[in-house]
């Protein structure tokens, strides 16, 4: 509940950041309130709406972001399904599909959602010499603001009309 997403001045989403930064970039006028709805943060001498979306004053020139290679960002590119035999186990791994002491690289093209017995089963071996397939070939997210940031939805339902479209 303390993430609060970053609009560019041409309110483009960039980021996200806590509480206690998106308020200090407000006190020193760096950003403006977009929207409220978390209610107050009191100091002794002032009030301040508690933000859950904030826009910078001045528009930053930045790459566009991108989903981070993490574990959890595969499974959720792969919605949490082992890509070889298509369960939703909770016991979910990573899988390289060209092992990496074969100089398989770790890179989006590269992983892919397996569950523990499925990646047992490939063990070090590719697809060819394992005989497995894949449901899907594995791809890069897409970079929409909507994708990037969706996995804040859950708990932040009121930046989806501001994470459409970008
Ligand atoms: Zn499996």
């Amino acid at each position: 509940m303390d993430t609060v997403l970053v609009l560019n001045a041409n309110f483009e989403p960039i980021n996200v950041c806590n509480m206690r930064r998106a308020v200090g970039m407000m006190v020193v006028d760096k950003a403006t309130l977009v929207l409220n709805g978390r209610g107050e943060i009191k100091t002794v001498s002032c009030v301040f709406p508690k933000p859950s979306i904030i826009r910078l004053q001045k528009m930053v020139h930045r790459p566009r972001p991108k989903a981070r290679l993490t574990r959890k960002e595969v499974f959720r590119r792969d919605n949490f399904i082992c890509q070889y035999c298509g369960t939703s186990s909770k016991d979910l791994t990573i899988d390289h599909v060209i092992p990496r002491h074969i100089g398989g690289e770790h890179i989006w093209t590269n992983v892919v959602t397996a569950c523990s017995m499925c990646n047992h089963r490939k063990g070090g071996r590719t697809l060819n010499q394992s005989g497995m397939r894949l449901y899907h070939s594995p791809l890069e997210p897409p970079s929409s603001a909507f994708y990037i940031f969706g996995r804040h939805l859950v708990e932040n339902t009121d930046w989806e009309p501001f994470l459409i479209g970008w």
